[in-house]
Parts: structure tokens; sequence; C-alpha cells
């Protein structure tokens, strides 16, 4: 079998380059090479009923399949340089936008028309951050809400599915260097074709990595953020997010002067547990459907490490803390604010007494035991002080969710076309270390497609 271009990883990145490719060079012959399952098959076995926690399945249905990780998301595409990856580094700010709006266009016409687009621009809230020691930083962000995001892909996915061939529950077990061109070797079977995209996100850095290591490819890792899930009343919070939606502030603590940042908020949202490679972590997401909206908003605080020679493996230690949550607590931590400042554990009985009810069915105890100390002090100095922004941030049964892990994958060695040494072999998304983030993993896509479609 001999494909024209193969893409590895149904993910946003692979998504929309497959998309383009179709759209643009409709003579092109593609495959898609996803490990999980295609979007309706896709059902994460947690009820709250039978099965209350992660029973580590073969797949795990929430990061992979057609959607890749952002399927369930909460999917906010913020339209932005300033954070979710550092695509511009490679192809310049102003393209890096185009791309992403261009992305954002897509979407509109695929289901998202109607969907909100929220802006920090002008906002009076720059100022009371600054006034607080807070940095607002700028954004236009897309919230599709986690609803209309899968109506989005289920309508992408109907347009694709009969000019592209996909592959699902198909993990690439290697790539080959043929001269010319490249073969994808999986479980059974195998295809040549003359260009390869990889795009396998957070759940496929350690495939990557192997496969870095197995052609030569150059790769350097050196962060991991670390922190806690913050779950307040959602009028505790909705002078923010009825105007911004999702506010990106940074706190530099006094003690450290560490960066502290607020990440991925989900105004009226639920928490939720979050698998990487069999270690449990907690996220959040929201849904767009009124009755879905729940009376809570949560938001991750994150401090960034970054680790300097000779230790190399961040995302290790990043593990080996969510690591010590899950040994502690069998899965994810939830921890009352005035308890963690008491120095005293949650129990189940504090919890129930409190005023916030958990939208996520994890263990009462004691984050002390499992963050290190620098870690938790900015994050208590930085809830401080956006008590001081949205006063209640601070009350004692706010809830703290731990541990929140964002690993970052670490960095392929890639040109500005984002191929690496190999002609033809291209590596884009979170897998690529460049994007974090939907919309410049989507980004990214649609330029290595355009780099295709132009040499062809
Ligand atoms: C719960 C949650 C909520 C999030 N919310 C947001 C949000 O609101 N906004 C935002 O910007 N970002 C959000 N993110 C992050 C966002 O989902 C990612 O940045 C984005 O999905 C990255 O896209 P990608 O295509 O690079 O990788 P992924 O989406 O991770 O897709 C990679 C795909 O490759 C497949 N794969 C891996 N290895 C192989 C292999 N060997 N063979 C075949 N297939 C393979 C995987 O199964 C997966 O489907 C969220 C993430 C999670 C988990």
């Amino acid at each position: 079998m001999k494909y024209d271009v193969t893409i590895i990883g149904a993910g946003p990145g692979g998504i929309f380059s497959a998309y383009e490719l179709m759209k643009k060079k409709p003579e092109l012959k593609i495959a898609v090479f996803e490990a999980g399952y295609t979007l309706e098959k896709r059902k994460c076995p947690i009820d709250g009923d039978k099965v209350k926690s992660c029973i580590k399945c073969e797949t795990c249905a929430i990061m992979n399949g057609f959607g890749g990780a952002g399927a369930f998301s909460d999917g906010k595409y913020n339209i932005t340089n300033d954070f979710g990856g550092t695509l511009f580094e490679y192809i310049g700010k102003n393209k890096a936008l185009e791309l992403m709006r261009y992305v954002d266009d897509i979407n509109m016409s695929h289901g998202g028309e109607g969907t909100k687009l929220f802006s920090t621009a002008g906002s009076e809230f720059k100022k009371i951050c600054m006034q607080n020691k807070l940095t607002l930083l700028d954004a236009s962000v897309r919230h599709l809400g986690t609803d209309i995001n899968y109506i989005v892909l289920e309508n992408i996915y109907n347009e694709m599915k009969d000019h592209v061939d996909f592959y699902f529950h198909t993990p690439v077990e290697t790539v080959k260097v043929l001269d010319p061109g490249y073969r994808v070797i999986y479980k059974g079977g195998e295809v040549d074709c003359d260009k390869c995209i990889i795009s396998v996100g957070r759940s496929g850095s350690k495939w990557m990595e192997s496969l870095c290591k197995e052609l030569n490819i150059e790769t350097s890792s050196n962060r991991v953020d670390i922190g806690v899930r913050v779950e307040i009343p959602a009028v505790i919070f909705s002078h923010l997010t009825d105007k911004l939606y999702e506010s990106k502030i940074v706190y530099r603590t006094e003690k450290f002067e560490d960066r502290v940042r607020t990440f991925c908020m989900n105004p009226n949202g639920i928490v939720v547990n979050e698998n990487t490679n069999g270690i449990v972590t907690v996220n959040g997401h929201s849904f767009e459907d009124p009755e879905k909206k729940t009376e809570n908003t949560n938001f991750a605080l994150l401090v960034a490490k970054h680790f300097s020679e000779p230790f190399k493996d961040s995302n290790g230690y990043g593990e080996s803390i969510a690591r010590l949550s899950n040994m502690l607590g069998g899965g994810v931590i939830v921890q009352r604010f005035g308890d963690l400042e008491r120095g005293r554990r949650s129990n189940a009985k504090r919890i129930e007494e409190g005023t916030i009810r958990p939208t996520l069915n994890a263990t009462p105890g004691d984050l002390s035991l499992v963050l290190p100390k620098r870690i938790l002090d900015g994050i208590i100095e930085m809830i401080h002080a956006l008590d001081k922004i949205a006063p209640g941030t601070a009350n004692e049964d706010t809830l703290l969710y731990g541990v929140e892990v964002k690993f970052y994958n670490m960095e392929v060695k890639l040109d500005n076309n984002l191929e690496t040494n190999y002609k033809g072999l291209y590596v884009i998304g979170d897998g690529s270390g460049v994007t974090h983030s939907l919309s410049h993993a989507s980004a990214s896509g649609i330029y290595v497609a355009r780099q295709i479609i132009n040499q062809a």
C-alpha cells in the first residue's frame, strides 16, 4: 500500500493537516493512523456509579481517538502568541495568528457558529490585576464548550471520511526511513508514503521519544508545570469569566520570585480525572449546554519548574509527584484551603460540611504531603493575591484538587518548516514540544499541510 501522505495521530494537529490537504489537494492519497477509536466509540467507563474512578484502560478514551486529547475538552481555542505554545518562534507571530484564525473559521463553518469569542483587549481587568501585582495576559478566546466541540469534530470527520483513509485502533509501532519516503509499521501491517506527519500529542510522548532515539533526531526537555486545580463557587469569579471567559493571570511570588499562573479556567464547569500513561492527575472542563452547567468554577494554578544540567527527566519528576498523590489517595486528592493553611488533612466530614459541593469524587487528604514546599507556598500566595481581585477565592472552603501536572513533551529539533533532519518527515502539535494547545496544534497542522501542498 502506498500513500502520498501518512499522518500519525488524529488529534487537532493531525485532523487539521489532513483536512487542509484534502481540501487543497484532493488528488493526494492520505492515510491517518490513530491509536484510539472513532469519536462515537470513545467512552470513558467512569460512570460515577459502578465505575467510580479510573480503571486504566488499554487506550484512554479521554486522551486517544478521533479528536485527540481535545475531544472532550472545553474546546477553548486561544488565539494568541502569549501562551499555548511557541509556534511563532518557527513561523512568525503574524503567520501563527493568521493560521489560528483560519482554524477558527473552519470550526465556525462546522457547527461552531454562534459560540462566543471573548477578548482581553481593552479590558478594565488589566489595570485591576496590575494594581494587585498580577498580570493578565492578552488573548482572544473562542469557547466552543465540550458539547459544540464534539459536534464540530463530528462534522469535520463526516466531511473527511470518504476522502481520507482512517486506520483506527491502530497504534503505529515505528517509522522507517526509506530512500525516498517512509514506511509506517503497525501491528499486522505496513504502508509506504512520500511524506509523513507525526502528531502524536502528549499521550504519544514516550513513543515519540523512542522514535527520535531510533532515527537519531535531536531532542531536549527541561520543563514541567505542577500545581492544583482550584474549585470555587462560580459567582466569585463571575465578574471575570462573564467578560473574558478564560483569564490567564500570572503572579510572581514574593518569597521565591517564582511565576504562578492560572490555567484552563472552566466557568460553571466540572473537575475531571486525567490519565497520562497510567498516572491519574486532575483537569477540568465545562459545557455550553445550560443544563450541564454547575454552580462552580474551576481553574488550575501551576508553577513552572525548569531544570538545568545534569537532570534531564522533567516529566519523570512531575510523574513522581503525581504518583505520590495516587499512592496516598488512590487517585486525585481533594483538600479545603482552610485545612491546608491549618496544616491538617481534609476528611469526608469536613468536605461534606463545607459550602462547596465538589464536582469530582476525589479522596480527601493533605496536599502538603505531596507537593514540594516551594510550589505549595507559591500556590498559597497566589490564592491570596487572587482574593484581592476576586474576594472569596481564599475562603476556607475553597477546594484544591491535586495534583495537576502539565507535562511538556520534549522538544524535537525542527527547522522553520517543522521538518526534522529527514526531508518530508514532519512533527507537529503537542508531540513536537512546540505547541501545548488546541489552537497552536491545529495551526501547526495547517502550516505543514501547506508546505506539502506547495511542494506537490
Ligand atoms: C481534559 C483536557 C482538556 C483540555 N482543554 C483544552 C482547552 O480547552 N484548550 C486548549 O487549548 N487545550 C486544551 N487541552 C490540551 C489540548 O487538548 C491539546 O493541546 C491538543 O489536543 C493537542 O493536539 P495534538 O493533535 O498535538 O495531540 P493530541 O490531541 O494529544 O492527539 C494525538 C493523537 O495521537 C494518537 N497517538 C499517539 N501515539 C500514537 C501512535 N503511536 N500511533 C497512532 N496514534 C497515536 C493519540 O491517540 C491521540 O489521539 C486539554 C487537554 C485535556 C486532556
